[in-house]
């Protein structure tokens, strides 16, 4: 009986490029590599000589978007992950052990808090929530066994901005690493490492890809606590596949066009909603008006001599739930989609998403309420932006 293929391994010489050069990266899907001896696959394995073997060990695609992360973070080192929770789980199962404790910033996303406080306790490693912005109450409140510091560069969805280099110094004093989630400023905003953060994660998945079309994480470091990285992303299984790598790298490509657009928009939009009287309040780091506008000044990048903040833009109904469904809902040019950093404009609503798993009054104590709205300003002009917000503000009145 015939069976069709006998020979089902491919060979790549069969497709020629007639000795062209492609111009883009090709995707490899590869699974494994072939060996050409026992020798070759014993010391690629063992990281003695450059070469893959396994995907999950590491591919070609995963290494050409670490390396532009790495350089745009000026790191020395980067490895990209499947999603941004699992580059922070990576950062904390390669430089913790049981008895280790980490200081959490009240003001984390909420997986972060809920991978620390109820996964990763299960193993040993213990955690608190503190007011990072506290510094004094920082170095009291750590206990002896502190090791690691967690806080967000702008926090989410509060936009407030912490003194790194401040906290570098405490983490320095209490012989802990300071990791900084740089989600919501991406390196064209800020570039933690230079402030002295020891490590630094991102969600891929949302500005630095900006098409919502991906979930990855990125973790980065400064030299010497890199040794058990490799290892850990390997045998936790954290990799990132071929596909997603590649389309991240081409988002990546646009990044400081879009973010330096889209925080100029954010800039202007936050002034304006300032203005509009069915808005209660307006919190962007880029308006005087914000309690830690100073300190944002202070470590955030410039675009032809602007400061910028960041495209993250919270407001405040008065109205509480209910308000904030009817803004929603009127809201017919932007999608409650409880992401960010995508191309175009998109809102949340923390309550009922991010931070549904909160305590009431933990959510009063960061001033989120039911009338808080998250708005990510994407590339529109802000003409149109301002229109789609008037729109749906335009509903409270009636
Ligand atoms: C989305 C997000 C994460 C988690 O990233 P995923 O890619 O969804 O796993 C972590 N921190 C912040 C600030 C985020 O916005």
């Amino acid at each position: 009986m015939k069976r069709g293929l006998q020979d089902l391994c491919p060979k790549n010489e069969e497709i020629s490029l007639f000795g062209s050069r492609a111009s883009r990266n090709a995707i490899h899907t590869s699974a494994a590599y072939i060996c050409s001896s026992p020798d070759e696959a014993n010391l690629k394995l063992g990281r003695q000589l450059q070469g893959y073997v396994y995907q999950r060990d590491g591919h070609p695609n995963a290494d050409s978007l670490a390396t532009k992360c790495r350089q745009l973070h000026e790191a020395d080192h980067a490895v990209v992950t499947s999603s941004g929770m699992s580059a922070t789980a990576l950062a904390i199962v390669s430089q913790l052990a049981a008895g280790d404790h980490v200081l959490l910033s009240h003001r984390l996303y909420g997986r972060t808090s809920t991978l620390l406080q109820t996964e990763l306790v299960r193993f040993g490693v213990t955690s608190s929530l503190v007011d990072m912005s506290d510094y004094e109450s920082v170095e009291k409140l750590a206990p002896a066994n502190v090791r690691m510091l967690i806080v967000e560069t702008i926090s989410n969805p509060d936009l407030r901005v912490v003194d790194l280099r401040e906290l570098a110094r405490i983490a320095q004093r209490l012989e802990a690493l300071l990791l900084v989630d740089n989600t919501f400023a991406s390196p064209i905003v800020c570039r933690p490492l230079a402030l002295g953060a020891d490590l630094v994660v991102e969600s891929l998945t949302k500005v630095m890809n900006g098409h919502g079309d991906v979930t990855m994480g990125l973790l980065c470091a400064r030299g010497g606590i890199w040794e058990r990285v490799p290892a850990a992303l390997a045998s936790w299984g954290m990799t990132a596949g071929p596909f997603d790598c590649w389309l991240a790298e081409r988002g990546l490509a646009t990044l400081f066009l879009r973010m330096s657009t889209a925080s100029e928009n954010a800039k202007k939009i936050a002034i304006q909603l300032s203005q509009l009287a069915a808005i209660d309040s307006v919190s962007y780091p880029g308006l005087e008006s914000h309690a830690d506008h100073p300190t944002a000044i202070a470590q955030f990048g410039k675009h032809q001599d602007q400061p910028l903040f960041g495209n993250m833009v919270t407001i405040s109904l008065g109205g509480g739930w209910e308000a904030a469904s009817r803004f929603i809902g009127a809201a017919s040019k932007i999608p409650f989609c409880p992401s960010l950093g995508e191309l175009s404009t998109t809102l949340s609503h923390p309550v009922s998403t991010s931070h549904r798993s909160y305590p009431a009054e933990v959510l009063r104590s960061m001033g989120i309420s039911g009338g808080t709205i998250r708005l990510s300003i994407g590339l529109e002009s802000p003409e149109f932006i301002l229109a789609a917000i008037q729109e749906a503000a335009d509903a409270l009145d009636s």
